[in-house]
């Protein structure tokens, strides 16, 4: 279920919800894309059509933000809970260890990925992180070759937005993970 906010799509599903399709999406080889939508991106999409444009081809984008929530009530729409990016992130870390999905983290400034994996590797245990790079590794072909040399099925993107969002789109048809995540500041918040 999809709500039209101002112009831009969102998702009235839980993150159980949510991490349901991403595995079907997985076991099904299908590419997909999460984003996260607060007030700010959508009022800023408001005047920009490119970034319009960017959003709505998300394949979900999840109401990060209490004010979605009051544009949801004010128009009559149903979505009544938060499903933020950190959570989402962490609740899609939980569903990999548990399921054995790979994960690879891709951004934020050299150390804070591999810092953010050794406290993922201890929030929950057994998650299989394939790989990590940092968001200053400029050359596409080592970006390309580690991503799809680790095999992995999710990857985090945190090079903030949009930047992240644009390259998910240009990159995810050429890499082999499925699920795609821009992230934003996550990795920074979660290495602590
Ligand atoms: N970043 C990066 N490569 C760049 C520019 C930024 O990896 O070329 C990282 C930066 O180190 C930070 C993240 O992108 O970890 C952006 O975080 P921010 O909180 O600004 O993003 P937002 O959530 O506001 O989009």
């Amino acid at each position: 279920m999809k709500e039209n906010i101002l112009g831009v799509d969102v998702c009235g599903d839980t993150y159980e919800q949510l991490a349901d399709k991403l595995l079907e999406d997985i076991e099904h080889g299908r590419k997909s894309f999460i984003v996260a939508i607060n007030p700010e991106k959508i009022m800023k999409a408001q005047q920009d059509e490119e970034l319009n444009h960017l959003l709505n081809q998300a394949t979900y984008q999840i109401p990060d933000g209490i004010g979605i929530i009051l544009a949801s009530m004010l128009k009559g729409g149903k979505i009544r809970k938060r499903v933020t990016g950190i959570d989402m992130m962490l609740h899609l870390c939980k569903e990999a260890a548990i399921h054995q999905k790979k994960v690879f983290l891709y951004g934020a400034k050299p150390g804070i990925a591999d810092e953010a994996k050794s406290k993922l590797e201890e929030m929950y245990p057994g998650i299989q992180i394939v790989g990590t790079l940092d968001g200053y590794e400029k050359d596409e072909q080592v970006i390309e070759a580690r991503i799809n040399e680790s095999k992995a099925e999710i990857i985090f993107v945190a090079l903030g937005s949009p930047t992240q969002e644009n390259w998910i789109i240009s990159h995810k048809d050429k890499l082999s993970p499925s699920v795609y995540q821009g992230v934003g500041g996550s990795f920074d918040v979660i290495s602590g």
